[in-house]
């Protein structure tokens, strides 16, 4: 794929640039290795200085940047600034919390284990490989970074291709701010430069947002080179409504949970698993909502929808449901792309899906909903775990006992009850199966590129 920004509203090629060549990415290795010699001995208030002030540069700038996100990915102008901001506010979060997650934990009976005293140090690893998607483009790359640099680790970010405007600003963000200039560092490199990366000795270990081709290709490189890898693949994440539920509020989340992002998310809800008793009060508030939202520009204020990010992405989401209606399913609204320029595609909901159809096991990103009718709720936790993901999901009950047999039996990464799934600094976010392996965010996600030092003083 080129490295350009396309603009997905027009299709225009906003901007292109040539991949780093071996001697530039060379530079870029050496410079985190001897920064990583020096930034490991900083302390945590020296960097959460650093941090704060990125975050301040980051508010300060976030509209400029949305437009820049806006232009190479097509999420709306609103959430875009939505996004800056709560990339800031994460930013804040580790350089307030970093020193308490990664202070020393004294074991409670170290006589147990021979020692007048034992405890976990957790110290930084060296440099960290982001391989990031586009679609949130600056919150996918600082929920990595943010934690990595406040560990002591450097970052280097391999951002997906459509999307190296938002990467640049991020490298540019933090030299601003202060950070030494091998901290954080933008590669402009294709996938298929990113073997030599990972194979490289001065580079300790990846991080892979993405799909889960990007995510095997790197943990088999990673495994051969043993390193650390923690992966955030996809998902199709299950929302389940049980009759208890307040139709009306599931419904009205259950459009924001689909569309989030123009239907773009890892952990947007994607499968509707509704009890029969409310199937059709559901169906009809949802698609009734569905059908309202305004596709359009995504610069423009009141647009909900704007394009699919790219023309293959388009493509991928017509393929799928063409495939479910041969096969037999209902389309209840949307379905039709329209013509014209940009990659548009409208918020579509479809019935009687079955499992001989894609759309039941693969993964619908964009604005692209499927419903299921269910009998209880044995058959619901059934259909939401008959996924070979395990990202988020969600159940809608007042009762109890169903609240936590969906806690206890959906086999996914988070349980929602009640609510959307969402990413939150305070909150570790990850999935199972094949969403992937670890964590970020939380103490939890700050802990997985440290090395884990036991210490034993007899
Ligand atoms: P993608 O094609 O896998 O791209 C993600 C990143 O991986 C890009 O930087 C891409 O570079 C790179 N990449 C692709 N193939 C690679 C390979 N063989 N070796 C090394 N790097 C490779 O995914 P996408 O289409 O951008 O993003 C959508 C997917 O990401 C969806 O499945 C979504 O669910 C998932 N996702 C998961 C999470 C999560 O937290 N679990 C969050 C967001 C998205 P190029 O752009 O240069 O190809």
């Amino acid at each position: 794929m080129a490295i350009a920004s396309v603009n997905p509203a027009t299709g225009a090629v906003l901007k292109s640039f040539d991949p780093l060549s071996a001697e530039e990415i060379e530079r870029r290795l050496a410079r985190a290795a001897a920064t990583f010699s020096t930034w490991r001995r900083t302390t945590f208030a020296e960097r959460a200085a650093l941090m704060r002030a990125a975050a301040d540069l980051l508010d300060a700038e976030r509209r400029d940047i949305a437009v820049t996100m806006t232009s190479e990915m097509g999420k709306t102008l609103a959430s875009a600034q939505a996004e800056a901001a709560k990339c800031a506010a994460g930013m804040r979060f580790y350089a307030d919390r970093a020193a308490g997650f990664l202070a020393d934990e004294p074991i409670a009976e170290p006589s147990d284990v021979g020692a007048s005293r034992a405890l976990v140090r957790y110290q930084p690893i060296g440099a960290v490989l982001a391989v990031m998607p586009w679609n949130f483009p600056l919150w996918q790359v600082m929920r990595f970074a943010a934690p990595a640099l406040m560990a002591g680790n450097v970052g280097l970010l391999k951002h997906a291709s459509n999307v190296p405007q938002c990467a640049l600003y991020l490298e540019d963000l933090f030299l601003r701010a202060g950070f030494p200039a091998g901290a954080f560092q933008t590669l402009l490199i294709s996938a298929g430069q990113v073997e030599s990366v990972l194979r490289d000795p001065r580079v300790a270990a990846a991080t892979v947002t993405g799909s889960e081709p990007a995510g095997q290709s790197v943990a088999s490189i990673c495994g051969d080179e043993i390193k650390k890898t923690v992966l955030e693949l996809g998902g199709s994440d299950p929302f389940v409504v049980m009759p208890s539920a307040d139709l009306e509020r599931a419904a009205a989340v259950a459009v924001t949970a689909r569309c989030q992002n123009n239907g773009q998310s890892c952990i947007a809800a994607k499968r509707f698993i509704i009890h029969e008793d409310v199937y059709d009060e559901f169906t009809r508030l949802f698609t009734e909502r569905l059908a309202a939202l305004t596709v359009g520009d995504p610069m423009v204020e009141g647009t909900d929808i704007g394009p699919i990010a790219t023309e293959q992405g388009r493509v991928d989401l017509e393929e799928l449901l063409a495939d479910a209606v041969a096969k037999g399913a209902t389309v209840l609204c949307g379905g039709t792309s329209p013509d014209g320029p940009g990659w548009f595609f409208p918020p579509t909901a479809v019935a009687d899906v079955t499992p001989a159809m894609r759309l039941h096991l693969e993964e619908a990103f964009g604005p692209l909903a499927t419903l299921y009718r269910v009998p209880d709720l044995d058959a619901a936790l059934a259909v939401a775990n008959a996924t070979s993901f395990g990202l988020g999901s969600n159940a809608w009950t007042t009762d109890p006992d169903e609240q936590e047999r969906f806690a206890d039996e959906l086999v996914a990464g988070a349980v929602f009850l009640n609510g959307m799934t969402a990413s939150h600094p305070q909150l570790p976010f990850g999935g199972v199966r094949r969403s992937g392996y670890g964590r970020e965010l939380s103490a939890i996600g700050i802990r997985e590129f440290c090395n884990q030092k036991t210490i034993w003083v007899g």
